[in-house]
């Protein structure tokens, strides 16, 4: 669609003439996100510095039946932000004020746009833990975040986003502003609607501010690496750390081809013939680290690692989680197109949806790459294919589809953390009934009777 001018005109009047974007090429900067298969031309950009900004834009949209869709740093992996049916992106990055940081109360108050490694740098000036750590950390926003309930690493021990969540300030379609929840971690006063809110993909209302609560900074951390020769052994050493009463902050998983794409890039004596190397956090009390440390050593040992190393020093934990974070970026730095699923189990049926994933590339002579967060169960097995070679990328779709039918099959889901989008929407009526998504829809009407907020996500 093509908007009006006197809708252009009437937008910068709202957030000024800088606040509009127009031309080709900086609509073409909002046109993608962190999919390297989608991508959708707006008809304008417009970034917004407050709640009355943006229930002005959502009024002026929904008289004019225009589509809008919020974007945060655009870096989500499901298609999410990518405007498909045109008309308005609505960019939170001007607002990026953290409002308070209330230490006394263990709360923030924030707005939207504020990049989650800036909050987590003034809370560690205060000794303050924020521990849901998507690895996208350096540009995701608190909006995207809450938006696709995104979780990393410590969710083993920490959880995820909407473990954090207390209040926010939301706007609905119709332009009307509203204050959700509260600041306090106790709250059964009516439905959750910002728990609602959280993880509803940009599709039910734009949230302006957030509140989260916050923890005190673990006085001590001990990084442990351990190799092992089969992903099953690993997978069996996952079971009998948890088994023992020990809960790790992070356990990550990196398999083969990543092990080799990081001695390629950052060399750490890895063993280029190791099948899978399994990455510890431990946190807590220094006493209790070293005890639990030790215990995490022993155990990798007992379930037959090839080598476990605890890290010598901070800085050496820094280098294993960099390359950790760095195995992520080698495998879209490989190929033309990477389809980068999201998929959890049971850890137990871990070391099954592996052998499985593996046979499939095999006999679809794929390449397919698998870093996960084995103690939760969540794995990113991600197809290296090209969407300009159809026969390539045909196997790779058929991959995919397996993939997702044997998460659901080990009694898993299509989604742990990265949201429906568009890459999931024709798997969701494989992994929800049809009533659960009659209702979905019915909350959707709800909130957006006119279909005008992030049109075409989620559902076909
Ligand atoms: C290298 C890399 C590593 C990643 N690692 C992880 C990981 O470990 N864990 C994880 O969970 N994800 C991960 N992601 C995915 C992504 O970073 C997260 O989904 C993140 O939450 C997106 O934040 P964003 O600010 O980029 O949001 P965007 O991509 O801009 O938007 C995401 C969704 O939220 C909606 N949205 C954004 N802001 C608002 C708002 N204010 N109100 C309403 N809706 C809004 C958008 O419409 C869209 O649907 C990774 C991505 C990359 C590229």
């Amino acid at each position: 669609m093509s908007l009006t001018g006197s809708t252009l005109k009437t937008l910068r009047n709202i957030v000024g003439d800088k606040g509009v974007l127009t031309s080709s090429a900086e609509l073409a900067a909002y046109s993608f996100d962190g999919t390297t298969n989608w991508q959708s031309t707006p008809d304008v950009v417009v970034f917004p510095s407050c709640s009355e900004n943006i229930s002005e834009i959502m009024k002026l949209a929904n008289d004019g039946n225009i589509p809008v869709t919020v974007r945060g740093a655009g870096t989500n992996l499901s298609g999410g932000s990518i405007p498909v049916s045109g008309g308005i992106v609505l960019c939170t990055a001007r607002m990026n004020k953290i409002i308070e940081i209330d230490a006394a109360n263990f709360t923030v108050s924030a707005e939207v746009g504020v990049v989650l490694n800036d909050l987590n740098q003034e809370l560690t000036k205060r000794n303050l833990f924020f521990p849901p750590d998507p690895q996208s950390f350096l540009a995701a926003t608190l909006g995207g975040c809450v938006s696709e309930n995104a979780g990393g690493p410590y969710a083993l021990k920490y959880g995820v986003f909407k473990h954090y969540l207390l209040g926010m300030t939301a706007v609905l379609p119709s332009g009307e502003v509203l204050e959700l929840g509260g600041k306090t971690v106790k709250n059964v006063t009516g439905y959750d609607l910002p728990l609602l809110l959280c993880g509803s993909e940009g599709t039910l209302a734009v949230i302006t501010q957030v509140t989260l609560r916050l923890l005190s900074l673990p006085p001590a951390r001990q990084t442990v690496l351990a190799i092992f020769n089969e992903v099953a052994t690993a997978g069996n050493a996952v079971h009998q750390i948890l088994a023992s009463g020990i809960l790790p902050a992070k356990i990550e998983l990196m398999d083969n081809w990543v092990i080799r794409r990081i001695e390629e890039t950052t060399p750490l004596g890895l063993p280029l013939e190791a099948e899978a190397i399994l990455l510890f956090e431990l946190d807590g009390i220094a006493e209790a680290v070293n005890l639990e440390t030790k215990g995490v050593i022993d155990l990798c040992r007992q379930a037959g690692a090839t080598e476990v190393r605890a890290a010598r020093d901070p800085e050496e934990a820094e280098n294993f989680w960099t390359a950790r974070r760095s195995g992520f970026s080698a495998v879209f730095g490989h190929s033309p197109t990477v389809m980068s699923e999201d998929v959890t189990v049971s850890p137990s049926r871990i070391p099954e949806l592996i052998n499985r994933i593996k046979d499939l590339a095999k006999t679809l002579d794929l390449t397919i790459v698998i870093i996960g967060h084995a103690g939760d169960g969540n794995l990113h097995p991600s197809v290296l294919t090209d969407r300009n070679d159809p026969d390539h990328y045909g196997r790779a779709e058929l991959a995919i589809a397996e993939i997702f039918s044997a998460a659901l099959e080990l009694g898993g889901n299509v989604s742990g953390e990265h949201g429906i989008g568009l890459e999931k929407k024709k798997f969701l009526k494989y992994a929800l009934s049809p009533d659960s998504i009659r209702l979905l829809k019915e909350i959707k009407k709800a909130f957006d009777p006119k279909g005008i907020l992030n049109p075409g996500k989620i559902w076909e």
